[in-house]
């Protein structure tokens, strides 16, 4: 980057200007009254004085402007060096909605045989990028990157495109809007997008192998625990050790549905159901299933109503996976208290415990996948780590959103929304 000593500041040029200006009215009258007695000749010598005044700041303006000019033109080159040296693609966009500038990598990422290719409306653009999530889904032209950031915020998410030869391709984008500093409103917004497909291959073909394992695994643990039930009625075996059989088998059937799951989200396969249905009693009915693993917890549950619209059985997994986890880290014990309550045009569910908390500095990564904030301390009580990113994303293909207030040492509030079914609105 160009440095900024020696710069020509507008100040700089007033300050030689005006100095030039004053010594030449100061001394060129005297000089010239010394110089030339003849008043004929002084008129004269005046006028040429004039012209030569005129000509000298021209000339200096002219140098000055030529350097002003020059020093930008070096900044622009560095500007389009740094953009073009970017790995990731750049898209610069104006308020307008126009795509102003692109760097080499876009080019070759979309697959543009010109640049020209790209710059022109955003909408135009993306339609042609046949912009989708990765699951399929289309990506809503206000929910785009560009479109939040001319509304003001940063945004990042994983997509996949069309590129104009027709490859697929993912990519992550992300964009910032870029403020003029007196100005509320994005001038320019920059948008980055980085191309993924290996990192996505690489991920498809490990979330196939571990769906395919967990289908595997669910037979042989299905004729396990139907095994260690005959036997409990048979009266064969100590019945103790087949209830621990029983319950040891329960989760990790319960671990191997995650892991299914997870890979349907992720390969797009999840299909949701789309059934009215009463979040209260699904809170209830869950709270009760649980009760019996409840270990001398009360589970409390409110009673209330909210119908929704949505897969039933999944946001239902939803309610388990916040009720096990406030029990499985509330080990001294201690009420967990579940509520349902209507706010705006949400019903909101929430689950609260009096356990340990999340400690402050972990708490940003806990909707990760595989992801365990208590991984490696004294309180890792195990676990997969897929329980609340399998939530989110239920809960996100259902228009709502999952959230948590947690103090270490205190307990954990986890809460999630759900859009009313439309009569339930006020
Ligand atoms: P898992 O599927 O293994 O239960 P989750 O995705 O549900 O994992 O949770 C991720 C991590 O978040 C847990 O390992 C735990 O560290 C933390 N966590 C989740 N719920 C609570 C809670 N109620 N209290 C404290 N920590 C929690």
């Amino acid at each position: 980057m160009s440095s900024l000593k020696g710069a020509v500041t507008p100040l700089r040029i007033v300050l030689v200007y005006a100095s030039f200006a004053a010594a030449w009215i100061l001394f060129s009258d005297s000089a010239l009254s010394l110089l030339v007695r003849d008043p004929v000749r002084r008129d004269q010598a005046q006028s040429v004085k004039g012209a030569l005044f005129v000509i000298v700041t021209a000339a200096l303006l002219f140098l000055l402007m030529r350097r002003q000019l020059a020093e930008r033109q070096v900044l622009d080159e560095e500007v389009r060096a740094i953009l073009d040296g970017m790995a990731d693609a750049v898209l610069v966009v104006s308020h307008e909605r126009q795509v102003v500038d692109v760097n080499e990598a876009a080019k070759e990422l979309f697959a543009a045989s010109h640049r020209r290719e790209l710059l022109v409306g955003v909408e135009e653009l993306l339609s042609r990028l046949r912009l989708n999530y990765v699951d399929g889904r289309p990506v809503p032209f206000a929910d785009t990157a560009v479109m939040r950031a001319l509304a003001g915020q940063t945004s990042t998410y994983e997509a996949r495109i069309k590129a104009f030869d027709g490859r697929e391709v993912f990519v992550s984008v992300s964009s910032a809007p870029v403020r003029a500093r007196d100005r509320h409103h994005p001038r320019l917004v920059v948008e980055v997008v980085r191309d993924i497909t290996d990192l996505r291959q690489f991920e498809e073909a490990r979330d196939e192998f571990i769906s395919t394992a967990a289908h595997e695994f669910k037979t042989p643990l299905a004729v396990v625990k139907a095994c260690a039930q005959l036997m409990l009625k048979r009266s064969q075996g100590d019945p103790v050790v087949l209830e621990v059989v029983g319950r040891q088998i329960d989760r990790m059937t319960r671990m191997v549905q995650q892991l299914l799951e997870v890979s349907r989200f992720r390969l797009g396969g999840a299909e949701l159901r789309h059934e009215r249905f009463d979040l209260g009693s699904l809170l209830a009915e869950v709270a009760d299933d649980l009760r019996t693993h409840a270990q001398g917890r009360r589970v409390l549950v409110e009673p209330a109503a909210a119908a929704v619209l949505g897969d039933r059985e999944r946001i239902g997994q939803v309610i388990s996976n916040l009720l096990e986890n406030a029990m499985r880290f509330s080990p001294q014990g201690g009420d967990v208290e579940a509520t349902l309550s209507l706010q705006g045009a949400d019903a909101v569910v929430s689950v609260r415990d009096h356990g340990l908390g999340i400690p402050h500095e972990r708490q940003a990564r806990v909707f990760e996948r595989y992801y365990r904030a208590h991984a490696g301390t004294a309180q890792d009580y195990g676990g997969l780590g897929l329980g609340l990113d399998v939530s989110r994303q239920i809960v996100s293909r259902h228009g709502g959103r999952i959230w948590f207030e947690s103090d270490p040492g205190q307990g954990s509030t986890f809460s999630f929304s759900l859009p009313l079914a439309q009569q339930e609105r006020a």
